[in-house]
């Protein structure tokens, strides 16, 4: 990995650490924090899990 900075798509705050995931039907892969993670996994069939990132 490079060293540039990676922002949770919901909250827009930057982290060391982040969970790769898809949570629409687009099979899009977007990077979330934890917290986001688990409101995005909360009662989503279509949530997926892609492992995590750091820095
Ligand atoms: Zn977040």
């Amino acid at each position: 990995m490079t060293g540039r900075v990676k922002y949770c798509e919901v909250c827009k705050i930057d982290f060391s650490i982040l969970f790769r995931v898809q949570y629409q039907t687009s099979k899009e892969w977007i990077f979330v924090c934890h917290e986001c993670l688990l409101n995005l996994k909360k009662d989503n069939p279509a949530y997926k899990y892609g492992g995590t990132w750091k820095k």
